[in-house]
């Protein structure tokens, strides 16, 4: 029997987003903004091929999470793609090959924000990260030996709402947006208007996302193993700066067991495994 979950985030920032959630018997992909050489290239150096993948899943439809020529490749590989019911126009409207994926039947609006693949079961949450027809996280849960492994991903979120805390916790492991350093983005030359959407409705802060974290930590049994900090500006912050605000976050409340990884914007961050 399979026994455990892992994870890799395989790239992580405006310039693209994919994450892999897999064990011996079932993988997916949550979002595909990478070209299908990298994305190839990153399942073979973990010894699995777009053909292994069960299905991918897009959180929205912004240009960093569907790469179409991947979609195309998944397409000739019958790879099922899911999505929320809420974004499917959206996808198909912005994205041919998700309409030719569509009229193949393999972009799939998932049933009541739930889908069982294999082992898996995922779930969708909405984040209120500002994007047409919404944005997703998702959450993968897995039955093992000594109980339930449970993976959450959400790279774009803006802030946190009690739906979405209630979503991620208990999570062993949370992939989670430390987007910008308040006082960097002040800094930057980004027009006002950006600036504030980021501020409102796009983005979590450093700051925001150690308070997230320390609210999901307050809704469940037991605290995450691990944090992997996505979607980092290369703008308006640093990995560096990102993990010492998480950590910050975590020593304010006497946690010192958890691990914080980093994530990157054109290479894969580190493999881990619960
Ligand atoms: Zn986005």
């Amino acid at each position: 029997m399979n026994n455990s979950l892992s994870t890799c985030v395989l790239g992580s920032s405006s310039a693209g987003n994919s994450t892999l959630i897999w064990n011996s018997g079932t993988a997916i992909l949550i979002d595909c903004g990478f070209s299908p050489a990298y994305i190839t290239s990153q399942l073979r150096r973990l010894g699995l091929s777009i053909q292994d993948l069960d299905g991918v899943f897009i959180t929205h439809i912004h240009g960093d999470h569907v790469h179409e020529s991947t979609v195309r490749r998944l397409i000739q590989q019958c790879v099922p793609i899911f999505c929320p019911p809420q974004i499917e126009p959206h996808l198909q409207k912005k994205y041919s090959a998700l309409a030719k994926a569509s009229h193949q039947g393999l972009l799939k609006p998932i049933k009541k924000s739930e889908v069982e693949l294999s082992e898996f079961h995922i779930r969708a949450f909405e984040v209120p990260h500002d994007s047409d027809g919404g944005c997703f996280g998702y959450s993968v849960s897995f039955d093992a030996e000594g109980g339930t492994k449970k993976i959450s991903v959400t790279t774009d979120m803006a802030y946190p709402t009690k739906s979405v805390v209630g979503h991620i916790a208990n999570s062993d492991v949370i992939v989670i947006e430390s987007n910008y350093d308040v006082e960097m983005l002040e800094q930057s030359d980004r027009p006002v208007w950006l600036k504030r959407r980021i501020r409102e409705d796009g983005h979590l802060s450093n700051d925001q996302c150690g308070e997230s974290l320390l609210q999901i930590m307050d809704r469940s049994q037991s605290l995450p193993k691990s944090l992997a900090l996505a979607h980092v500006s290369q703008e308006c912050n640093t990995n560096a700066l990102a993990v010492e605000c998480t950590e910050a976050a975590l020593e304010s409340k006497g946690i010192s067991e958890i691990s914080v990884f980093e994530t990157h914007p054109g290479r894969p961050g580190r493999t881990i495994t619960v």
